[in-house]
């Protein structure tokens, strides 16, 4: 990809050519997972649309001139004007696509997409899920010298990139940022030598073949597989809830609490995570309202007390949210009584739902053995009950889902795999 500067830029964008603008950074991970992705769409629609990069911090002042923020960031431009979403962090080819889309038009990319020959890689072991287990998995075969791809739909780091603060992780005297841990683990892993697809599609798992596809062009044949995707939040499945998502409701205090400086927001939940989320949100919100379904909070007892002590903190106990509404800029949440039956209204800036994790098995649960609430069984040393197939972390059927247990899981299958065919 042509590498410009920010003058060649106005003459680019002048000319009126539909151009493809890759604001990129240095020692940045999502956009070395970008690079291979550009180029191969490079090959396919440079005809169509030039694609060019620039160097952020090298052309500092064009990049906050355009309101530039993080990197990668792709803008996207046709007859000079800007026009599109801008994309940015974990890019998915199919992001760029549906974009370009816009620009080109739906049948030309279609055909020029469908000439695309798809492609086999073969690999030792293909690991599904890039967070503390899978890495971890990845890292202990890659030190044994087994050829291993980790594949993930998002950037690696699972939920603990997205966790504040990390205070139980041995070897760090003081808490840990949630996203520098995961950094440091994921480049770790990265730097032995481990294979990474990130920020793909995941479109077809065949568990008994040994087969991933992604992005729908590329199968990876492995000889054996771990299955290390984790958990995702639970939804409360109540009108508005999916309608206001990411518009007033959040289920990533680490995301989203830096935008309620000052207001109020309401918590739902009353277990660890919202306790100690809730904590974390009083950092920037005024008011925090915890709405919790029983007369008492399932969080550990350190956690609790420091709630009861936060005075920004308030409970509402033995409620359950109905509904999500919004009004002008409020969101307004329907609670019920469940001793009185009745119902009000909350009026509020935000809401964060932490009411627990599912495992995400969507692609292949049909096939393994799940205990009885949904996660995969595994014996001691990960197998799954498919031959080949492993499971490690969050989404095993385990008493206690921590970093250091996932962790633990990554290493016993990797070290069997590597005792099977090492
Ligand atoms: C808010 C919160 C705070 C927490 N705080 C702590 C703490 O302080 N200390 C602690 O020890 N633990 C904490 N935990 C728990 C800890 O984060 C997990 O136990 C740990 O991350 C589990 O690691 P994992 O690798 O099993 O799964 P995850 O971290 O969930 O990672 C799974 C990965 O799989 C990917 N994935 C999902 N589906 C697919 C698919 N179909 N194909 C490919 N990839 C897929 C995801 O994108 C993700 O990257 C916290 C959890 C949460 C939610």
């Amino acid at each position: 990809m042509k590498e410009i500067n920010a003058s060649e830029f106005e003459q680019i964008i002048s000319s009126g050519e539909n151009v493809l603008v890759d604001f990129y950074s240095t020692e940045c991970p999502p956009c070395e997972a970008l690079a291979p992705k550009l180029e191969g769409l490079e090959k396919l629609f440079g005809e169509e649309i030039k694609f060019v990069k620039i160097f952020r911090q090298g052309n500092r002042e064009l990049a906050e001139s355009l309101g530039i923020k993080s990197s990668p960031t792709l803008l996207f431009y046709q007859g000079g004007e800007e026009v599109c979403a801008r994309l940015n962090g974990g890019i998915k080819r199919s992001e760029i696509i549906r974009e370009l889309k816009h620009i080109i038009g739906k049948e030309k990319v279609n055909s020029i997409s469908s000439a695309v020959e798809p492609t086999v890689t073969q690999v030792d072991v293909a690991i599904l899920g890039a967070g503390p287990g899978g890495l971890t998995a990845g890292l202990y075969l890659c030190q044994a010298k087994i050829n291993t791809v980790l594949v993930d739909i998002a950037l690696p780091g699972g939920n603990v990139s997205t966790t504040h603060m990390v205070s139980n992780y041995p070897g760090f005297i003081d808490p840990q940022p949630g996203y520098m841990l995961s950094h440091y683990m994921s480049e770790q892993t990265k730097r032995c030598g481990t294979t990474y697809k990130v920020a793909v599609d995941v479109t077809h798992v065949d568990l008994d073949k040994k087969e991933i596809t992604i992005d729908g062009l590329e199968t990876i044949k492995a000889k054996r597989i771990i299955i290390a995707t984790g958990t995702s939040p639970n939804k409360l499945h109540i009108p508005g809830e999916m309608e206001y998502k990411g518009q007033g409701i959040s289920y990533c205090a680490t995301c989203d609490a830096k935008y309620f400086v000052d207001k109020e927001v309401v918590v739902i939940g009353g277990g660890n995570s919202a306790i100690e989320e809730a904590d974390f949100i009083s950092k920037f919100a005024s008011k925090i309202t915890i709405v919790h379904q029983f007369d008492k909070l399932q969080a550990n007892k350190m956690a609790q007390e420091k709630a009861f002590a936060n005075p920004k903190i308030k409970f509402l106990f033995e409620h359950e949210p109905r509904a999500f509404r919004k009004e002008g800029d409020k969101m307004l949440v329907d609670v019920e009584d469940l001793k009185t039956k009745e119902t009000k209204t909350l009026t509020t800036d935000g809401v964060f739902v932490f009411i627990g994790l599912k495992p995400n098995l969507e692609l292949f649960k049909d096939k393994l053995k799940l205990d009885q609430w949904g996660y995969i069984v595994t014996d001691e040393d990960k197998k799954t009950s498919i031959d080949g197939v492993y499971a490690v972390g969050d989404v095993t059927s385990k008493k206690y889902r921590q970093i250091t247990t996932a962790i633990a899981d990554g290493t016993i299958a990797a070290i069997a795999i590597t005792k099977e065919i090492g």
